[in-house]
């Protein structure tokens, strides 16, 4: 029976379907909370974590386990799981692996929210988050406790750059049997291949190169053992961690042009590298491909480019007031924190205050390097410079 519908009924349910066999490049952006099943046998049977089958919109939609399978792909894993931001795709993983009376490790130059959040586990979880030099190596060994159950690894520390020896780390952690966690974000998953290394779970911010537009923050975590990922899938629906579809869909959209983008950023990256190693107010480029970056040789071995990011630190004659004042000069590098994005960005940080140990004393700024014609941006430097006499 064809039931009659009022006119109110009829907005609400309409008759008209469009053609189907509609084919176009575009991923589709599928909008829902509410996933409708066919009948109630298929609604019983559907499952949260079951990815051929949808159940609800927090749970997936094909917009999101499309990019889901193709950022796998970009890494060489196998499952992948989106999340709000990079530091949600952080969180998810740490609430996924670890319980009260664990025990994590983190280096030492981890990106910052990373370490507040080992702070808060420390303070207020129960867990305890230690921090390790992040030259330490195959060292770690001696810091891993029976209840030590995570290492985290990001590479290179996205602010001072050191590389860490990723193989090493691996072996001593399985050897204990600790799961360890790349933040893999600097090589956008294309210049560092984390699982071939032994690393155990790869975390992306989308929000950087993925995107490479600076309008969407998202982050995602990548697996090869489906019990690691059903693991942290386990914190992803507790947490409720949904995507927006057209958040995905402007991921999505950054992929095919990425590597071309990467390597542009690498290009211009390492010119004006060189350039700034022969100024004489520049101390030291902390880029991994430049033989001043610790870890330098395990960048050598184990990359295959580099991106738009690096520090350098001043000659320390020149003051904070006196950086700040050549940042405040520049005029295509804008002040603001992220990266990945077509346009270039400078950032100081006050490193002896955010490492233990820290050797060097002059200034850091940082240099994410876009999509501007590199010529341009050392003429904004040189020029940017000149304050500093
Ligand atoms: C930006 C960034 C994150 C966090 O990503 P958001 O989307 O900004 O939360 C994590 N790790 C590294 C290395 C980053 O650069």
């Amino acid at each position: 029976m064809t039931l009659k519908k009022s006119q109110q009924t009829a907005i609400v349910h309409p008759d008209y379907r469009a053609p189907e066999g509609f084919a176009a490049f575009p991923a589709v952006i599928h909008h829902a909370s509410t996933v409708l099943f066919k009948n109630v046998a298929a609604m019983r049977s559907g499952e949260w974590k079951d990815k051929n089958a949808y159940t609800y919109g927090l749970h997936g939609t094909p917009t999101t386990f499309t990019l889901e399978a193709r950022l796998a792909e970009i890494e060489g894993g196998d499952y992948c799981l989106l999340a709000p931001s990079g530091l949600a795709a952080i969180a998810m993983v740490d609430l996924g692996l670890l319980r009260s009376g664990d025990d994590v490790l983190l280096p030492d130059n981890v990106y910052n929210p990373n370490r507040e959040l080992g702070r808060w586990l420390s303070a207020d979880y129960g867990i305890t988050a230690r921090y390790y030099d992040p030259l330490i190596g195959a060292g770690i060994a001696e810091l891993i406790q029976p209840n030590t159950r995570l290492i985290w690894t990001e590479a290179p520390g996205s602010v001072s750059m050191e590389v860490p020896d990723l193989p090493a780390i691996c072996k001593a952690a399985h050897e204990r049997g600790v799961v360890v966690a790349l933040d893999n974000t600097w090589s956008a998953g294309l210049a560092l291949r984390g699982f071939d290394l032994g690393v155990d779970i790869i975390m992306q911010a989308l929000t950087k190169y993925q995107s490479g537009g600076s309008d969407v923050l998202m982050g995602a975590v990548i697996t090869r053992d489906r019990a690691l990922h059903d693991k942290i899938a386990g914190a992803h629906m507790r947490l409720g961690m949904g995507v927006g579809a057209d958040d995905a869909f402007l991921v999505s959209r950054g992929l095919p042009t990425m590597r071309l983008r990467f390597e542009a950023h690498d290009a211009a990256a390492r010119k004006l590298a060189a350039w700034l190693q022969a100024r004489p107010e520049i101390s030291k480029v902390l880029h991994p491909a430049f033989t001043d970056c610790p870890g330098h040789e395990f960048w050598k071995r184990d990359f295959t480019g580099a991106g738009g990011l690096f520090s350098v630190i001043f000659d320390e004659q020149y003051t904070e007031a006196q950086t700040d004042r050549f940042i405040d000069a520049l005029q295509l590098f804008k002040i603001g924190y992220s990266w990945g994005g077509a346009n270039s960005l400078v950032m100081p940080y006050r490193i002896q205050s955010m490492r233990k140990d820290w050797p060097n004393k002059g200034q850091l700024v940082r240099f994410n390097v876009g999509l501007e014609d590199v010529h341009d941006l050392i003429a904004d430097i040189e020029h940017a410079l000149e304050v500093l006499q």
